[in-house]
């Protein structure tokens, strides 16, 4: 076409996006140090799925939105080979790249090109029309986002325009024989009268062209400025992702000379996170289902993330000059130069503190976040700068703190009153019992709570029905830690987790099996971050195994109020992925009708306990609790079956509040599989029994 002109533009393009992409990524050199290559297999599985593969675009309650991405994502990556193609023909007619010549690729990938370029051009139909008349609460309209749809559109329409005027001057291209739309094309063109000997066809041929090439060279220079940079990080930022348990928050090293407390600038963030920031496309799906933006609360995770990212950005002056600094192995230098910063500070500035504090850690953000950003991490980092640097941190967890530094338990009450609710209960203690199977960890509410110590009970009754070789701790438990980690006291939670490790193994634990999703998720998830591992189920597990086992048989239908609803607990399933076992687990009462919220699973609704939320008071908006619970009346359920004590005191507190004791039950899986097991007889002296069947084994 002009090779002057091109190269010029090809220059001028990738000269400023360079520019661009160093403004971007320079400032990332100076924050924090995080190697993430391990497992570099399953990190491209993960590309593949998440990535190319758009597997957490497609909701329950959203396919429509995720169509349309998709056919644009997709699309866009079959029509990029077409702009190289274009470029190229700048210099020399006819040129592909090589593979796509007429008798090789080129027709197939004539169709397929077309076909791709339809999809792009109904993805963003769909996407305009969605954002204009269908747009879910979660998304946000701005202009940008009908300027960046009507620009791809566009670039569609050039490239449409290139070839059909391309197929009148050249009547016999070889192209013509699949590229249907660039027929249809010319036959439009043709029923204008057009041919190819007229000037305006060619007229047409070189906006086509030019159109074509101007709107790519400039949408790639718009891309790192707007919420469209994810083009360019989105995948890299999928392959980095965390390869740590869901469920497990990352560890704080407290030996290390340079260790952070937490995160109170934003460069004290790992690289990454500034990656992620940058990887925000802005969707909402993290915060459709967030308990605190969607009961008033002043967090949203969307929010979090972008005004870290605008920050990031107010930053960069700064951070681009410490970041060639550090490069230049003048650590000082790029210190003194992060000290100039005389803006707001980020916890508690930028990020206001109440929002910090909102956050239950339910995870429903990360787990749907397409881009796979981990706004957990990210908000108890804040926390533990919070805790740990400025003591600033909600009234109420104060005592929460005290109670678990001193007597091991957040309510603060006496720890050798820990066990005496197990008093009439004949269970045997690791010393009674020294080749116990199970190590039985009951955890603060089983133990100190009235309504989950029936929870603990009724479990010790089911296992001695079945016949399991389990031992408790009694007095000598201690709080797991898990709630003093996401409150962001990680010394202290580091503190209580070496203080178990000793001793469960001084006693020999292998097996643990508790009756609370966060102890169960800390044992399983956290605990091997400090060296040793063990097999840890949930009792809704060890109940499932039970009856299939033929342990615990069902001796009358289900006496309670059905149909029941099983709430989730967001530490058993999103963290866990275990939707089905205490489903199972309910199933297996005779009589039962399980029915189900529209909330569930993946998409299930917190408590509003978790995170340390259950300690503290909830002043702002809606209760999460009250909401939930509507949620779960909403089924017509009489009896709401959990499997977690703070989701069990959360609903029960929501249940009175309302005055509904008199018509709807709550019930742990195991009260409510107890019901139909029970004989009314007391099981035979577990002490007695457990004894024989060691000297058995032995
Ligand atoms: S973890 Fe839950 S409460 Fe916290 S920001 Fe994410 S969705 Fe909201
Ligand atoms: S953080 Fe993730 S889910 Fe939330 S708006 Fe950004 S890309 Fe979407």
């Amino acid at each position: 076409m002009n090779p002057l002109l091109t190269a010029f533009l090809l220059v001028v393009s990738f000269g400023l996006l360079s520019w661009s992409l160093a403004r971007r990524f320079l400032p990332l050199i100076v924050m924090q140090p995080d190697v993430r290559w391990e497992s570099p297999g399953s990190r491209l599985k993960d590309v593949v799925k998440y990535g190319l593969g758009q597997f957490r675009f497609l909701q329950r309650f959203e396919w429509f939105h995720g169509v349309a991405h998709i056919l644009i994502f997709w699309g866009a990556l079959v029509v990029t080979i077409n702009t190289i193609h274009v470029i190229g023909r700048g210099f020399v007619p006819d040129w592909h790249l090589p593979g796509f010549g007429h008798g090789q690729l080129g027709p197939a990938y004539a169709f397929a090109k077309d076909l791709f370029t339809m999809a792009v051009m109904a993805g963003c139909g769909l996407a305009i029309y969605n954002r204009a008349f269908n747009r879910p609460k979660r998304m946000f309209n701005n202009p940008e986002a009908f300027i960046i749809l009507l620009w791809i559109f566009s670039m569609m329409l050039m490239d449409w325009l290139y070839t059909a005027s391309l197929f009148l001057l050249v009547p016999d291209h070889p192209e013509r024989v699949t590229s249907f739309l660039g027929v249809a094309g010319q036959q439009v063109l043709a029923s204008f009268g057009l041919t190819g000997a007229d000037t305006a066809t060619a007229r047409l041929h070189l906006v086509g062209f030019w159109g074509h090439l101007l709107l790519a060279f400039a949408f790639l220079n718009y891309l790192p400025y707007c919420k469209q940079f994810h083009e360019i990080t989105a995948l890299p930022s999928i392959f980095l992702r965390s390869r740590k348990p869901d469920g497990a928050l990352a560890r704080q090293e407290f030996e290390d000379e340079d260790a952070l407390f937490g995160v109170g600038k934003i460069e004290e963030f790992s690289w990454k996170r500034g990656l992620d920031m940058y990887s925000c496309a802005e969707c909402g799906r993290c915060q459709a289902n967030c308990p605190a933006h969607h009961t008033g609360k002043p967090l949203s995770p969307m929010a979090l993330i972008m005004k870290e990212r605008d920050h990031l950005k107010e930053k960069t002056p700064l951070m681009w000059r410490a970041s060639v600094a550090k490069l230049r192995h003048r650590p000082e230098q790029a210190q003194a130069l992060l000290a100039q910063w005389d803006g707001d500070s980020l916890a508690g500035g930028v990020i206001d503190e109440e929002a910090i504090w909102s956050c239950t850690t339910c995870g429903h953000c990360v787990a749907n976040c397409p881009m796979m950003i981990e706004h957990v991490d990210n908000i108890v980092d804040l926390r533990r700068y919070l805790v740990q640097v400025e003591s600033r941190f909600p009234r109420e967890l104060t005592q929460f703190f005290k109670g678990c530094e001193n007597l091991s338990n957040p309510w603060g009450l006496a720890s050798n009153t820990r066990g005496d609710w197990l008093a009439d209960l004949w269970v045997p203690t690791p010393e009674d019992n020294p080749g116990f199977e199970y190590l039985f960890y009951v955890g603060c509410a089983g133990s100190f709570d009235d309504r989950y110590k029936k929870v603990s009970r009724s479990l010790i009754r089911l296992m001695q029905q079945a016949n399991v070789n389990f031992a408790c701790l009694g007095n000598d438990e201690m709080c797991c830690g898990e709630t003093a980690r996401r409150a962001g006291n990680e010394y202290l939670a580091q503190h209580l987790i070496n203080f178990n490790l000793e001793m469960f193994d001084s006693i020999g634990v292998r097996k643990i099996v508790t009756a609370c999703p966060h102890c169960f998720n800390t044992f399983k998830n956290e605990y091997p971050q400090f060296g040793k591992a063990f097999s840890v189920i949930h009792h809704t597990e060890l109940i499932r195994d039970l009856a299939r086992k033929g342990a615990l048989q069902a001796k009358r239908p289900f006496g309670g109020g059905s149909p029941v609803v099983y709430h989730d607990s967001c530490y058993l399933g999103r963290y866990n992925a275990l939707y089905e076992v205490p489903r199972d687990v309910a199933r297996f009462a005779p009589g039962i009708t399980l029915v189900e919220a529209e909330r569930r699973k993946q998409v299930g609704f917190c408590c509003g306990a978790g995170g340390g939320r259950m300690w503290m008071e909830e002043k702002t908006g809606k209760r999460i609790n009250t909401e939930r619970l509507e949620q779960l009346l909403a089924t017509g359920a009489k009896t709401i079956a959990t499997a977690c004590p703070y989701c069990m005191i959360m609903l029960d507190d929501a249940m009175k509040e309302k005055g509904l004791e008199d018509e709807l039950r709550i019930m742990d899986l195991s009260q409510l599989l107890l019901d139909c097991t029970a004989d009314g007889t007391k099981s035979g002296n577990p002490i007695h029994h457990l004894r024989n069947h060691n000297a058995t084994e032995n």
